[in-house]
C-alpha cells in the first residue's frame, strides 16, 4: 500500500474529511481525521498491520505494545502480522503506565505502535512505561504522521503515510475570511 492508497482508504471511510471543521479545540480546520473509522473492518486493519509489520520482520520484535486507547487495533493488527505479543499502556490518574498485570523481561525487545502520531507525546509516554519495567524499545510506528517527520519519539520511526492538518484560530481561519462556516465533524446532514 503506497501513501495515496492509504489516503484513499482514509477518505472512502470517513477517517479522513475535507471540509472546514471546528474542532473540540476550537480551532478549525480544513480536515477532520479519526483513524478509528479506517479500521472497522478486521481485513482493512489486517491489511495495514502487514504494511507495517513489513518494515520489522528482520528486527526480531519480541513484543508490540500500543497506548491505550487509540492504537489498540492496529497494534493487534502489527502484533499478529509479525506474529508476537500484544500489550498496551493506559493512563491511571493521568499518568501513562503498562496495564496492570502485563509483564515484560528484561531486555525484551519492543515495537510501539500508534493510529496517528501527532507530537508524538503519547508515543513517548508508552516508550517511557514499557522502559520503567525493563523493556527496551527498538522503534516506533504509525499509519499517520501529522508531524511532517518532525515528532521525535526517541527511537527509529516509520509512518505509512504523512497528512498536513493544519489548524487555524477563528480570526485567522483562511475559511471563514471566505465567508464559510466550520461545521463541528459528525453533524453533517
Ligand atoms: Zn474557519
Amino acid at each position: 500500500m503506497n501513501p495515496d492508497q492509504i489516503l484513499e482508504h482514509f477518505r472512502q471511510t470517513d477517517a479522513l474529511l475535507d471540509g472546514h471543521f471546528l474542532l473540540s479545540s476550537g480551532l478549525h480546520s480544513p480536515k477532520y481525521l479519526q483513524c478509528a473509522l479506517a479500521l472497522q473492518y478486521p481485513a482493512d486493519a489486517a491489511r495495514f498491520g502487514k504494511a507495517i509489520a513489513e518494515h520489522f520482520v528482520d528486527q526480531q520484535i519480541d513484543t508490540v505494545a500500543s497506548p491505550a486507547i487509540g492504537g489498540l487495533v492496529i497494534g493487534y493488527a502489527v502484533a499478529s502480522a509479525l506474529n508476537v505479543r500484544f500489550l498496551w499502556t493506559e493512563r491511571q490518574n493521568g499518568e501513562m503506565t503498562l496495564r496492570r498485570g502485563f509483564t515484560l523481561k528484561p531486555g525484551e525487545r519492543i515495537l510501539v505502535v500508534e493510529d496517528v502520531i501527532t507530537t508524538g507525546g503519547s508515543t513517548r509516554e508508552c516508550i517511557a512505561a514499557l522502559e520503567t519495567n525493563g523493556g527496551r524499545v527498538i522503534a516506533a510506528a504509525s499509519i499517520i504522521d501529522r508531524s511532517n517527520g518532525a515528532a521525535d519519539v526517541g527511537v527509529p520511526r516509520v509512518a505509512l503515510a504523512s497528512l498536513d492538518v493544519p489548524s487555524y484560530s477563528e480570526a485567522e481561519c483562511p475559511l471563514c475570511s471566505a465567508g464559510d462556516r466550520p461545521i463541528k465533524p459528525g453533524s453533517r446532514a
